[in-house]
């Protein structure tokens, strides 16, 4: 209980839920020596919320490869710069298995930054009009992990899409990116407004990386009747 309220300084005023707080504590799997430095990873993360693997409900996302997200798990990618993409519609859990990965690499050591694509162009911009983008990108490949969340939710300007290349190009095979997106790769190329480089962010993206897909309906519309109009589609075509 002493060591619990410890933590709770820790965390501080993040404004986490005593459940999110929890599972924070619960999903990193570390002795009490360790947790402290776990926890201060954790909240400088940036986490929307915390979210753990063991939270997730398989019986509802049966399309979810566990063996490979198990392996994932082991953080063996972080040391070999590999990156993961999760492909999957609205609602099924990317930005959950994002973070819950998140969360792991806290656990194992490794000092992470979660945040959505719109604020990491924001902060790549900021950086290049101060002149600072070279230092900034040198300053994030200390971060053995960057998640970058919905990606494809704003298309990119121009000087965005060049800057977001340069982060993917800084960390390739040496630091790894996971990103979350709504759309298969042949929507990348409308989302970066540029196939040539859509295309080479792509080739540099997944070379080494695990690509996980998932199918299905919003995990958050389970309970009610609705359709989402991606889902429509998808029943269209089948
Ligand atoms: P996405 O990023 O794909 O839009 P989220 O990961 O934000 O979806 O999931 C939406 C909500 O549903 C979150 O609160 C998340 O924790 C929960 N959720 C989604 N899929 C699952 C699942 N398979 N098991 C447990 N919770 C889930
Ligand atoms: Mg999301």
């Amino acid at each position: 209980m002493q060591q619990r309220s410890g933590w709770h300084r820790l965390l501080g005023n993040r404004n986490w839920s005593h459940e999110q707080y929890l599972a924070a504590v619960l999903s990193l799997e570390v002795s009490s020596r360790e947790a402290s430095g776990s926890l201060i990873r954790v909240k400088g993360a940036g986490f929307d919320s915390v979210k753990s693997l063991e939270d997730f409900n398989y019986d509802f996302q049966s399309a979810a490869p566990r063996d490979v997200i198990a392996h994932l798990a082991t953080g063996a990618y972080l040391q070999e710069g590999r990156n993961i993409v999760l492909l999957c519609p609205p609602g099924t859990g990317k930005t959950h298995l994002a973070t819950a990965l998140g969360v792991k690499a806290c656990g194992q050591g490794h000092r992470v930054l979660f945040a959505s694509a719109t604020t990491w162009v924001t902060r790549l911009t900021t950086s290049y009009r101060a002149g600072t983008l070279t230092k900034d990108l040198a300053k994030l490949r200390r971060y053995p992990l960057l998640i970058v969340d919905e990606v494809g939710y704003i298309p990119f300007e121009t000087e965005a899409v060049n800057l977001f290349f340069q982060l993917v190009s800084s960390r390739y095979e040496h630091a790894s990116l996971i990103l979350t997106i709504d759309l298969p790769f042949s929507g990348w190329g409308e989302v970066f407004g540029n196939h040539v480089v859509a295309s080479a962010m792509i080739d540099r993206i997944v070379h080494h990386a695990e690509v996980i897909t998932l199918k299905g309906s919003s995990y958050r519309l389970k309970n009610t009747n609705t359709t989402l109009p991606s889902e429509k589609q998808e029943n269209k075509a089948q």
